[in-house]
């Protein structure tokens, strides 16, 4: 059976700071340098969600998930400080972290099975992809 994925791409600005309570000071420097500067810094992600394209017509799949995504992580994120997100009280605000919990926000919302991966842009040299824990 031949499955079509169709990906779409989203933005939002967020502010962050890599730290770890888990850490001294020293030792949160010396993992994350610059990054864990107390003043933080911003980025503008590119979140790329890749779904499998619902019907053969595609009719209202991109659609619905617009609304889902732009409900759920442009809403929630954009111009925020990810540090002060419930979803990173304990996780440290790394790309490989906020790419996972994007998945794990969107993937009971839609269609059993239907999410395949979920890939965000971090700076222009970093990218974080995650496909599920299977
Ligand atoms: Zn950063």
């Amino acid at each position: 059976m031949s499955q079509v994925h169709v990906t779409r791409r989203y933005r939002f600005c967020a502010a962050h700071r890599l730290h770890t309570d888990l850490l001294s000071p020293q030792e949160n420097w010396a993992v994350f340098g610059k990054c864990n500067n107390p003043n933080g810094h911003g980025h503008n992600y590119v979140v790329l969600v890749t779904i499998i394209s619902g019907t053969p017509q595609g009719v209202g799949t991109i659609e619905r998930l617009d609304h889902i995504v732009n409900d759920t992580i442009i809403e929630r994120f954009d111009h925020h400080d990810l540090n002060g997100d419930p979803a990173f009280a304990v996780l440290t605000t790394t790309g490989e972290n906020l790419v996972k919990v994007i998945w794990e926000i969107l993937q009971p919302l839609l269609p059993a099975g239907s999410l395949r991966k979920i890939g965000v842009i971090e700076t222009r040299d970093n990218y974080f992809e995650y496909a599920g824990s299977t």
